[in-house]
């Protein structure tokens, strides 16, 4: 549990205090180096001593299966498991605990809904709504869908800016799509979308709404009931929870009404050798033994992060973004993509430094403990639309600072002595 007052003050956040909980950052990497910056949160984020610790008393002290033994290392698993389902219900502001499915990620979530919400309602000729800025995970589960049963796909259209183009939505909402699936925010370049509008004019022309919530849930208040859309998809791993650890929420008339996604142990009511009946949700989308100690870690994530705010999170990252903004553009020859101003944008910066390719970028801040992404980011079509194959991605968290902003343009400096160009 953290202490509510060393880690932030009224409105800010305490990154000296935040980054003396996380082990990752106070080892030395290197003999000698500068301290780790770790710059790839989006990818993954560390994990706070409160996480790793509450793994380990998981597996020292109450390691059990859950729902099953009727003994008491079972049911001290069983009853955090569920607790854990509790706060990340009240993180999200959740109706009810049952509307949270664990799932091992983000992926995950989104191919259940495709398969279980889809494969019952999407039909030959049907239309999903799609935008060209998804992550792979919120586009190949959607091509299998339609595929598989005849429908189309249709993209929202991005600005030049790197933001969505909301008259583009409202044509394709008039061919009445049966889905509209987004990103809240772009995890390539930082945009936050409208959710709410955006939700709110899908659901005027009668679509039912799913959102990936992978870049906002770690970093911005997520309320699904404000957001009054139908599903959310989130990853644990990305908000200082356990690889492994994601979250499927839905409304659950909706998950009531879908037939299960997977077969197996515990989704069951009743098995006969002729056919079987389900449990009710969420038991119906947990086959099999899940990922007890994860979910159990998970929950010690929502709350060190309830502890520093959401709020102050959001505000924390808006301050890096726009010092980042600043620094960034001193850089000759530096294009950051996506909105060039920090208003409804992410602390997620993809940029191209001249023609030197993202991977010697990032392998030479590598050399000075700089962790950066390079590659394509899994959207390997809004790459294309970008006119690029890869970009190099900084991505901060709530144990960034001004320092690790600092760090990564000196870094870029030496890039540029490197090949040539200062
Ligand atoms: N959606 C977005 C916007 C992402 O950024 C990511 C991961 O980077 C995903 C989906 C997939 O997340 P996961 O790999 O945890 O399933």
């Amino acid at each position: 549990m953290v202490s509510s007052t060393t880690r932030q003050t009224a409105t800010d956040l305490d990154v000296a205090a935040i980054r003396a909980d996380f082990p990752v950052l106070n080892q030395e990497v290197r003999p000698g180096a500068e301290r780790l910056s770790f710059l790839d949160s989006a990818a993954s984020s560390q994990k706070p001593a409160s996480v790793i610790e509450t793994l380990d008393d998981y597996y020292r002290r109450y390691n059990a299966n859950i729902h099953r033994g009727v003994y008491q290392l079972s049911e001290e698993a069983t009853q955090r498991y569920e607790a854990a389902r509790h706060l990340v219900a009240d993180f999200i502001n959740a109706p009810s605990a049952r509307e949270c499915i664990f799932v091992r990620n983000t992926t995950e979530a989104i191919n259940l809904v495709a398969h279980s919400w889809g494969r019952r309602n999407v039909n030959a000729g049907d239309v999903v709504v799609l935008t060209v800025m998804e992550h792979h995970s919120n586009l190949v589960p959607w091509q299998l869908l339609a595929e598989e049963q005849g429908a189309e796909l249709a993209f929202v259209r991005m600005t030049p800016e790197g933001r969505l183009d909301l008259d583009h939505l409202d044509t394709l909402l008039t061919r009445e799509p049966k889905l509209v699936a987004f990103s809240h925010v772009s995890n390539a370049l930082g945009t936050i979308h409208d959710a709410v509008e955006i939700t709110r004019r899908a659901k005027v022309a009668g679509a039912t709404v799913l959102i990936d919530g992978a870049q906002s849930v770690p970093h911005l208040p997520v309320d699904v009931q404000s957001l009054g859309c139908d599903f959310l998809a989130f990853s644990g791993h990305k908000m200082l929870g356990p690889m492994g650890s994601g979250v499927l929420w839905g409304r659950r008339e909706l998950l009531e009404a879908m037939p299960p996604f997977m077969g197996g142990g515990s989704m069951i009511r009743k098995v006969e050798l002729s056919g079987s009946t389900w449990a009710d949700v969420p038991a119906k989308f947990e086959a099999g033994t899940p990922a007890v100690g994860d979910a159990i870690g998970l929950g010690a994530a929502v709350e060190y992060l309830s502890e520093l705010g959401m709020d102050r999170v959001q505000a924390h990252e808006h301050g890096l973004a726009g010092y980042a903004f600043a620094r960034l553009g001193e850089v000759p020859e530096l294009t950051i993509h996506g909105p060039k101003m920090t208003e409804g944008r992410a602390a997620v910066f993809s940029f191209s430094l001249g023609d030197v390719h993202p991977h010697d970028v990032a392998a030479i801040l590598d050399s000075e403990n700089i962790a950066v992404r390079a590659g394509h980011h899994c959207c390997q079509p809004l790459m294309r639309e970008l006119g690029d194959v890869a970009t190099t991605r900084a991505s901060f968290y709530v144990y960034n600072d001004h320092d690790d902003i600092n760090r990564l343009v000196a870094g870029l400096g030496r890039v540029r002595q490197i090949f040539g160009s200062a």
